[in-house]
C-alpha cells in the first residue's frame, strides 16, 4: 500500500472541529496530512508527520476538502447564450427555455452528451470540485432520461432522476398523464442509474400534489428525495421537502417565516440515531445569471438551518461550474462569512447528499482535497475570479 504525505500545509481546513482550532472549519496551522489507499490516514502537526512513500510540499499554502457540488445539470446539448443576452437586455427569466434544451438533448447522440458531461466534470474538477451531483431532466422521455442517467453515472455516484423538470410540450395539455409516465415506466428505467429523485416544484412546472406524488413514488423504490423549491416565487416546495424528509431543498430564494421555521426544525421529527436534516441548498449562480435577488443566507443561518452552496450548472439559468465563484457571491451578496461559505461549499454539500466521507478531512474520509495558491481559505472570496486551485487530489490521486 503506497502512502502520500501532503506536508508543509500553512492552513489545513478539516471541517472537523474537535481535532483543530475552534470554529466550524476545524483549522490546523503548520499541518500535514497522510493519504493511504485513497483515504485520509492521519492529520496533525507537520513536525509529527509520519514517513510516507511520496511527499507533496504544499509550500505553506492552504489545503481544504474538495468542494461538494450537490446540484448540477450536466447532461444536455446546445447552449442558450442568446437567451442570456436577451435577459441581460431586460427580459425576465421564466424557466420556459428548458424546453429549448430538451429538444437539443433529444436530438444529440450518446457520444455528444457524454463529451459535454466529461468536459464540464473536468472543468469543475480543475476548480476543486471532487464530488458532483448530476441530474437528468433534459430528456423527458423514458429512453432519454435513462440514457442521461447512465451517462452521468459514468462520472459520478451521485446521480438524480429529474424527469419532473418541466412538462414536455407533447404533454402540455395533460400534465396528469405526464406524472403517470414519470412515476411508471420512466422511473423504472431511470432508477437503476440513480440515487436520488428530484422535482421542479414551481408555478409553471409541478404543483404540490404532483410533486408529492413524484417524490413518493421515487422514495418507494429506494431513491432519496430532493426538491427544486421556491426559486421564482413563494410556494409549497420547501415545506413539502421537509415533510417528506428530503435531503435538500434547493434554491430557497423566496421564503416565508413558516418555510424558515420548517427548515430550522427539520430533523426533529426523525427517529433517534444519525439525525438527517433537510439542508437548504443555495444556488447563487442562478440569481447572478438571471439578474434576480439573491437568497438570504444570513436569515437561514441565524435560524439554525444547515446551508449548502452549489452551482446549479446548467445551460439556461446558471452556466458556471465554479464553486469558488459561488463562494465569492455568497460572501459578497448573501450575508455569509468566508468561513460559513467555505463550510457550505464543502461540508454543507456533503450533508445535502447525506455523505459523511466527503467534505471533511479526518481519518477514514475520502482523500479529496485541494491545495490553494493562497495562504488561507479567505482568499476564495477575497480574490474573486482568480484561479486559486493549485492542485486537486481525488481519492488520493493527483488530478
Ligand atoms: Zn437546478
Amino acid at each position: 500500500m503506497s502512502s502520500l504525505l501532503v506536508d508543509n500545509i500553512g492552513e489545513l481546513v478539516t471541517n472537523d472541529p474537535p481535532g483543530g482550532e475552534d470554529g466550524p472549519l476545524g483549522i490546523w496551522r503548520d499541518a500535514a496530512l497522510l493519504v493511504e489507499d485513497g483515504q485520509v490516514a492521519w492529520v496533525g502537526p507537520a513536525r509529527e508527520a509520519p514517513a510516507a512513500d511520496r511527499r507533496v510540499d504544499a509550500e505553506g499554502a492552504a489545503v481544504l476538502p474538495g468542494f461538494v457540488d450537490s446540484h448540477a445539470h450536466l447532461v444536455f446539448a446546445g447552449d442558450r447564450a442568446a437567451e442570456f443576452a436577451a435577459r441581460m437586455a431586460g427580459q425576465p427569466y421564466t424557466g420556459g427555455g428548458i424546453r429549448t434544451t430538451v429538444g437539443a438533448t433529444r436530438a444529440a447522440s450518446d457520444d455528444e452528451l457524454r463529451a459535454t458531461v466529461r468536459r464540464l466534470r473536468g472543468e469543475a474538477m480543475r476548480q476543486g470540485t471532487t464530488t458532483m451531483e448530476i441530474k437528468s431532466g433534459y430528456g423527458l422521455t423514458v429512453a432519454d432520461e435513462a440514457r442521461s442517467l447512465a451517462i452521468a453515472a459514468e462520472v459520478s455516484e451521485e446521480t438524480t432522476f429529474l424527469g419532473a423538470h418541466v412538462v414536455p410540450a407533447e404533454y402540455a395539455d395533460r400534465p396528469d398523464d405526464y406524472v403517470s409516465l414519470v412515476c411508471g415506466p420512466m422511473l423504472a428505467a431511470a432508477a437503476p442509474h440513480a440515487r436520488w429523485i428530484d422535482v421542479f416544484c414551481e408555478r409553471g412546472a409541478f404543483d404540490a400534489d404532483h410533486a408529492r406524488a413524484i417524490l413518493a413514488c421515487g422514495q418507494a423504490v429506494g431513491l432519496g428525495a430532493r426538491v427544486h423549491a421556491n426559486q421564482l416565487g413563494p410556494g409549497p416546495g420547501v415545506q413539502l421537502g421537509v415533510e417528506l424528509g428530503a435531503a435538500s431543498v434547493d434554491h430557497c430564494t423566496h421564503l416565508t417565516d413558516a418555510d424558515v421555521d420548517a427548515l430550522a426544525s427539520a430533523g426533529e421529527t426523525w427517529v433517534s440515531g444519525f439525525v438527517p436534516t433537510t439542508v437548504a441548498t443555495l444556488l447563487p449562480g442562478a440569481e447572478f445569471s438571471t439578474r434576480s435577488p439573491y437568497p438570504d443566507a444570513r436569515r437561514l443561518l441565524d435560524a439554525g438551518v444547515t446551508v449548502a452552496l452549489a452551482t446549479d450548472c446548467n445551460p439556461g439559468s446558471s452556466y458556471t461550474s465554479s464553486m469558488p465563484f459561488c463562494v465569492a457571491l455568497a460572501v459578497r451578496e448573501m450575508g455569509m462569512t468566508p468561513a460559513e461559505a467555505v463550510w457550505a461549499a464543502t461540508a454543507g454539500g456533503a450533508r445535502a447528499l447525506r455523505r459523511d466521507d466527503v467534505g471533511v478531512l479526518r481519518r477514514g474520509a475520502r482523500a479529496d482535497l485541494m491545495i490553494l495558491d493562497a495562504p488561507s481559505h479567505l482568499h476564495l472570496a477575497y480574490r474573486p475570479g482568480v484561479p486559486l486551485i493549485r492542485q486537486v487530489l481525488h481519492n488520493g490521486v493527483p488530478r
